[in-house]
């Protein structure tokens, strides 16, 4: 499983992920150039996209979803209520694929299972995506205003993260947006902020964990810097060793090859210190 961010934050978001030769987008927030762009700088020919997986309908992941649609026939995977709220990108001889809450399906070689998330979208969701040939599980959570028990529940065992670290609690309060503005995005259901970011990455820490990417950073209350060392000061505290990468908002992440990174994972004999999580 090979897994990149096209690019992340409030002002779009795509994920590409791709096993044993099928390759699918998690949500499409860019333009149609601006997908292309992005996907041939990884190398991937947009041609071969078999499916794209929305996870709710706000623009920053769904700006491109009709255009793409329509130019390279990617199917889109949504919600019927997603679908609902996504009516005006859409012109009718788009290919949908409704599925609800909670629902599993297969995309070739991938398994994806959706699960609800705490946030102000028609139907917000976050996926798990489990590749059959490589058995390894990916979770993206991005746009959670906090992370429930069921959040927490379905993201176990993820040997991959993309989660959601939006803003630093501190830039926020003093930061400056409008007062309704600091109340929907630190709410709950808004977007994750770094403390809770790190208390969760904390929680998901299990031995075959081996990297974390954090995503949908906001430009204004956050950086990269700040974010990263709250959430991997966090999990270093608890002896892990990964490395916690941050997406960017205008250019796509590296490529990151799963399977090379749970092999060197694996190595190191910091593993027995993972026997108990503290929560
Ligand atoms: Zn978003
Ligand atoms: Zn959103």
């Amino acid at each position: 499983m090979r897994v990149a961010s096209l690019g992340s934050g409030s002002r779009g978001n795509a994920l590409y992920v791709e096993e044993a030769g099928t390759r699918v987008l998690v949500d499409v927030g860019f333009s149609g150039a601006q997908l292309a762009r992005r996907l041939e700088a990884l190398g991937v020919d947009p041609g071969g996209i078999d499916a794209v997986i929305v996870t709710h309908d706000h623009r920053d992941h769904t700006a491109g979803a009709g255009v793409a649609a329509r130019r390279w026939g990617w199917p889109l995977f949504m919600s019927p209520a997603t679908r609902a709220a996504c009516a005006s990108l859409l012109r009718g001889h788009e290919e949908v694929r409704t599925f609800e809450a909670g629902a599993r399906f297969e995309v070739g070689a991938l398994r994806v299972t959706s699960f609800l998330t705490c946030h102000d979208a028609a139907d917000p969701l976050a996926v798990t995506v489990t590749g059959a040939e490589s058995g390894l599980k990916l979770g993206v959570a991005t746009d959670l205003g906090r992370p429930t028990t069921g959040v927490r529940a379905a993201l176990a065992g993820c040997h991959f993260l993309v989660l959601e670290a939006n803003h630093d609690e501190v830039l926020l309060r003093e930061g400056p947006y409008p007062w309704a503005i600091k109340e929907r995005i630190g709410g709950s259901r808004g977007h994750l902020s770094n403390r809770m970011a790190a208390e969760l990455a904390v929680e998901l820490l299990h031995p075959g964990l081996c990297g974390i990417l954090l995503a949908h950073l906001s430009q204004e209350c956050n950086d990269p810097e700040r974010a990263r060392g709250i959430v991997a000061g966090a999990l270093y505290d608890r002896g892990w060793k990964g490395a916690v990468h941050v997406a960017d908002q205008d250019d796509p992440s590296p490529l990151f090859d799963l399977p090379g990174l749970v092999a060197r994972a694996g190595r190191g004999p910091q593993l027995d210190l993972f026997r108990t999580v503290p929560r």
